[in-house]
């Protein structure tokens, strides 16, 4: 397969492999490879100093056919729209294989978010609704957090909405702070979902999870939770993280072999993700270079930061110890190295299953909103494991019912619900 890192080629490529083993009508291809509809606008804001400046947004609209868009937004300095459109498309496959009634979306702004300050942001998030207002909605398209937005400025959009709108809409994004319409259990929701596929992946293979040794890439809100849900729900240890260090400008993975603390490095992490190494130095941890986290010898690896990740390069460093590859991250493996992976045997829980638990949750909070009536955090997270575990095990099934790789299991198990719902819809 093609050794792309552009993650809407990723995108592509892994759709037309099982496309192709699928033997998918062509009709069906040309609707499903590329997005329904894209925004793209620019957003001029007042900066505190009185100047302005204009930022680049996106939101692009996958596919619909099952349900309103959704999909979470990103502020990130390196973000493309090709990176928004692989994300929006993973969402539509991420709500299918969940089984939730949703489509997929998702939005973006080249910026990075450590270099405004918070009125800044306001001004920014609240800027990027007056643009797209018209084109969302709790019926159309439902926005949430991603890398680089917070709570508080999805409280600041739905508010933002509400307004120009002229009704309260909470409805109309996800994520937001409980207490302005948020749900509970959401923001540990992706972590949890990613341990829940993990648990299910370990009694699979009949590995004893307390025995268990995880090497984590990144230190956000998905490998935080990663790291707490393997320590404290499976009894596992987590030897290492790793986070993006806004001064040196690298990558560092920190590690400690009996057991890291994500509690403690949570602690003396500031709110830009970056772990104070001195105090981690104190502490007994070792700091090494970013891509340590990859050649730890572990029983199973979780990549929750970026796509691309695990590549041709990256690939070979994998120890023969690691059994299992859980993907916090949205498309962290590129198709190249997935054909390594593949060879190895390694037992992969793909990207849009592994960590499909932050839109079910979202899902979970736009249901609260439309009923008005809020559920407790057990309520919320009882029902998240009951979704996870299904979906892993219709993957699961599918992957031993057609001898297929997890990936590619599923796949069908999304791309067969999106097109059975375009064809009930009449689309094709
Ligand atoms: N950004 C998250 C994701 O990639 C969550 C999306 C949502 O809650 O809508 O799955």
């Amino acid at each position: 397969m093609a050794s792309t890192t552009n993650a809407f080629e990723m995108a592509q490529a892994q759709f037309d492999h099982v496309a192709e083993m699928l033997q998918l009508d062509p009709q069906v291809c040309e609707m499903l490879r590329w997005p329904m509809r894209e925004y793209h606008f620019r957003i001029p804001v007042r900066m505190d100093d009185g100047s302005i400046r204009v930022f680049q947004g996106f939101r692009v609209q996958h596919n619909d056919a099952r349900g309103p868009n959704k999909g979470g937004i990103r502020f990130h300095p390196a973000e493309t729209v090709d990176t928004v459109r692989a994300l929006a498309t993973w969402m539509t496959w991420k709500c299918a294989v969940a089984d939730i009634p949703l489509g997929g979306g998702k939005g973006g702004v080249v910026v990075d978010p450590a270099t405004l300050s918070d009125s800044e942001k306001e001004r920014l998030v609240r800027g990027y609704i007056q643009v797209i207002w018209k084109n969302i909605g709790p019926r159309n398209d439902v926005p949430a957090p991603d890398v680089g937005t917070t709570p508080q400025m999805m409280g600041w959009m739905m508010d933002e909405y509400s307004k120009l709108s002229g009704k309260y809409t909470p409805g109309v994004i996800t994520g937001k702070p409980v207490g302005g319409g948020g749900s509970l259990g959401r923001t540990e929701a992706t972590g949890y979902g990613v341990i829940f596929t993990v648990r299910e992946a370990l009694k699979h293979l009949k590995i004893d999870a307390s025995k268990c040794k995880a090497a984590i890439q990144g230190f956000g809100n998905v490998a935080q939770y990663a790291a707490i849900g393997f320590i404290e729900k499976l009894k596992g240890t987590v030897v290492c993280v790793s986070y993006w260090d806004r001064e040196d400008r690298v990558s560092y993975t920190v590690s400690k072999e009996d057991g890291i603390d994500p509690h403690f490095l949570h602690s003396i992490t500031d709110q830009y993700g970056s772990i104070n190494k001195d105090k981690a130095r104190e502490a007994g941890y070792v700091i090494e270079p970013g891509d340590a986290w990859i050649s730890k010898d572990v029983d199973v690896l979780i990549p929750a930061a970026l796509e691309g990740q695990i590549n041709g390069e990256t690939v070979h460093k994998i120890s023969p110890k690691v059994k299992l590859i859980a993907e916090g991250a949205n498309g962290p493996t590129t198709p190249e190295a997935d054909e390594v992976i593949k060879s190895r045997g390694i037992f992969v829980v793909p990207d849009f299953l592994c960590n499909a638990g932050g839109v079910t949750v979202s899902y979970f909070e736009g249901v609260q909103n439309d009923m008005n009536f809020y559920w407790t955090k057990e309520e919320v997270l009882e029902k998240l494991d009951t979704k996870m575990t299904e979906a892993f095990k219709s993957v699961l099934d599918m992957s031993l019912e057609r001898k297929a790789y997890m990936r590619d299991a599923a796949y069908m198990v999304a791309i067969a619900k999106v097109v059975k719902a375009m064809q009930l819809r009449g689309w094709v």
